[in-house]
């Protein structure tokens, strides 16, 4: 334990001061199924800290060793986690199958890979460390579901009773023959482990035969998901492990209960909002993805920042005050990007690229910056730092390029191009960001009416609505 208090000295050095309480405290006093998989967001939400702040903190935490961070692709229909990984670099298949859903998906940043915060064994060992110990009904809280499901702590057991048939530890290489009544309902055999699923629909008369199936499980092939028709009544259901793998196959109806289980959903940190997390950034510099690896992000707001005559600038007040100068203006866009929920990519002289996951986060942040640059302005008596400020929302490509996580595609290039459009001091920002609910309603509660300016992109949108946020 004496160990454990110089980790939280150290973290307590880096990350907010409640954060790290609240971390300390899930540590000390927490359920062992609250270590596993934390969500940030949920975590941030039940202690009352900033969520930015306890993003920043659990990375820390991560980087220190208490934590290990996980990248978890999801299944957007059931919230189940469709495979996990330590880093985004395993996030390499152009599809994803869920056997639950019947359904495969192309992964997007945006809302199919979540990023979590396990305990680390060195710091306090949870059942979950050995997925293979943990009964079938904590393997599907703890590792099936993800972060984003909004299981019921009090009545999870109940209710994932009341949807449960059958519900079996499968040891590797054995067999189970199970005896059951099928009641005139959808039935679903499913097992987390190996991810298989074999459909029931059951109906027509009541027999008193027995039907029998066979699913066998290995690591090779999963069965078909074909749905088999049978008849309410008795069933002996053989299931085999094929496999090296402890299973937890159960039988399952797919009634209201189970949708119910499966629909109640709550924000979690996901890989698009990471990405654009600053201390992200500062943290894991060039170590996200692959130099050939391209992931989809669907929705991704740019805001592009530049200094008017900088080079005027320099020549009228000299290179070591202008140095200063700048230098101050980048501090103070640093901290209100990440204040905001945003990160910089990357400066480009005195030009600054950033990302938020959302348009409202953007214009906050460009609003701040404007009023900082003011105030910076009035501090020493002069007009010397205008800047320019450009902001669009659209889908990209999450990339490395020259040794840094950036983005690529057309999205980049307009609001880049919005940006060179700006006249000093003025926000430009496209349609998409001024449309967007939460950015409009920011707007409103500010009293502030963006102005159409309809300004051609020549050559990429011709036909942009560009606003000047006043
Ligand atoms: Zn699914």
């Amino acid at each position: 334990m004496t160990e454990n208090r110089t980790l939280f000295a150290a973290l307590r050095q880096s990350a907010d001061a409640s954060a790290t309480d609240a971390i300390e405290k899930l540590v000390r006093e927490g359920k062992d199924h609250q270590l596993c998989r934390v969500n940030a967001l949920d975590l941030a939400a039940r202690a009352g800290v900033d969520e930015e702040r306890m993003i920043a903190a659990l990375l820390h935490a991560a980087r220190l060793g208490l934590f290990e961070m996980s990248w978890n692709v999801l299944c957007p229909g059931c919230g189940g986690v469709l495979d996990t990984a330590s880093s985004l670099k395993s996030v390499d298949r152009s599809e994803y199958a869920c056997a639950l859903c019947a359904c495969g998906y192309e992964p997007t940043l945006d809302e199919m890979v979540e990023v979590t915060f396990t305990v680390s064994p060195r710091v306090r060992t949870i059942a979950a460390h050995e997925p293979a110990r943990l009964s079938p009904a904590e393997y599907c809280r703890q590792m099936f579901w993800s972060s984003g499901v909004d299981l019921p702590e009090a009545s999870f057991e109940k209710m994932l009773e009341a949807v449960t048939l059958e519900m079996i530890e499968l040891p590797p290489n054995e067999k189970a023959l199970l005896s059951l009544t099928l009641p005139a309902e959808f039935v679903i055999v499913f097992d987390p482990v190996t991810h298989t699923a074999q459909f029931i629909d059951v109906k027509g008369e009541l027999t008193r035969e027995r039907q029998t199936l066979t699913i066998v499980y290995s690591r090779t092939h999963a069965p078909t998901t074909a749905t088999l028709t049978m008849h309410p009544g008795p069933l002996r259901l053989t299931l085999e492990n094929r496999t090296d793998l402890r299973l937890v196959p159960g039988v399952y109806i797919a009634n209201q209960t189970m949708h119910d289980l499966l629909g109640r959903r709550k924000p979690f940190l996901t890989a698009k909002r990471l990405l654009t997390n600053q201390t992200f950034r500062d943290i894991y510099r060039t170590d996200t993805l692959d130099v050939d690896q391209r992931l989809k992000i669907t929705s991704l707001t740019f805001l592009f920042t530049d200094l008017k005559g900088s080079t005027e600038l320099y020549e009228r007040v000299g290179d070591l005050v202008a140095f200063d100068l700048v230098k101050e203006h980048f501090k103070i866009l640093h901290e209100i990007i990440a204040a905001e929920a945003g990160a910089v990519v990357k400066t480009i002289g005195d030009a600054v690229m950033a990302t938020f996951p959302t348009p409202d986060r953007a214009i906050a942040a460009a609003l701040r910056i404007r009023e900082a640059m003011l105030r910076l302005n009035d501090k020493h008596r002069s007009e010397d730092l205008l800047l320019k400020i450009g902001i669009h929302e659209g889908p990209c490509l999450a990339v490395t390029l020259n040794d840094r996580q950036d983005y690529f595609g057309q999205t980049v290039n307009i609001a880049s191009r919005v940006q060179a459009l700006a006249v000093s001091r003025s926000i430009l920002a496209t349609g998409s960001v001024v449309d967007n609910p939460q950015a409009s309603e920011l707007l409103e509660t500010g009293g502030i009416k963006p102005t159409s300016r309809r300004l051609p992109l020549r050559g990429i949108a011709d036909d942009l609505a560009v606003y000047e946020i006043p």
